[in-house]
Formats: C-alpha cells, sequence, structure tokens
C-alpha cells in the first residue's frame, strides 16, 4: 500500500484521487488518507502529489503514517472526484510538522 504524510495536512490539492483507479481516498477537513487493504500499490498517486505527500509502505519512517491512514479511513468518508483545494495552499507547502493541524 501506500500512506499519505503529514505533508498533505493544509495541502490538499487532491490530484491523487483523479488518477486513482480503485477511488481509495478518503477525507478529512485538512487531509486525505489512502485506504490500505483497497490501495493496489500501483503507484501513480504518487508523482502526482505537488506536495510529495504520498509514500510507499517501504519507505522509511512510513510506518506511523501507515498506522494514522488505517485508521482515518475507516472513519473519515470516500472521496472519488478532485475537490477545490483550500486557498492556502500553497503557503502550506513544505512546511514541516504539521500533525498538530490535523483536524480529525
Ligand atoms: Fe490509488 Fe494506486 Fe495510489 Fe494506491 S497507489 S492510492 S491504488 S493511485
Amino acid at each position: 500500500t501506500f500512506a499519505v504524510t503529514d505533508a498533505r495536512i493544509r495541502c490538499k490539492y487532491m490530484d491523487c484521487v483523479s488518477v486513482c483507479p480503485v477511488d481509495c481516498f478518503y477525507e478529512g477537513e485538512t487531509m486525505l488518507v489512502i485506504h490500505p487493504v483497497e490501495c493496489i500499490h500501483c503507484g501513480v498517486c504518487e508523482p502526482e502529489c505537488p506536495a510529495d505527500a504520498i509514500v510507499p509502505d517501504t519507505a522509511a519512517g512510513a510506518a506511523p503514517w501507515l498506522e494514522l491512514n488505517a485508521r482515518l479511513a475507516a472513519v473519515w468518508p470516500n472521496i472519488t472526484r478532485k475537490g477545490t483545494p483550500p486557498a492556502d495552499a500553497d503557503a502550506w507547502k513544505g512546511v514541516p510538522g504539521k500533525l498538530a493541524y490535523l483536524s480529525q
């Protein structure tokens, strides 16, 4: 599977949603996550992300993000179409340590 990291928080560009062949993204207020069972590990979403927020489960440090994605994909609604990114998404791109801004 792939997982979304905190680089996505407040940078909800959602380009990944448009390309995912199995619609396995789930949407929270400030972030999207990937459902770990539904994801077929095709990898097409990873290069689409302007915030470089999507990592494979084999990436160093991926474990806590995999746990976060699994937990929130179970409770957040599915998203199948790209919405409108936040107006200040570019200002938050690359800001480190955004977990504090996660709305659950
Ligand atoms: Fe969807 Fe493929 Fe990305 Fe998994 S790796 S979330 S199946 S686009």
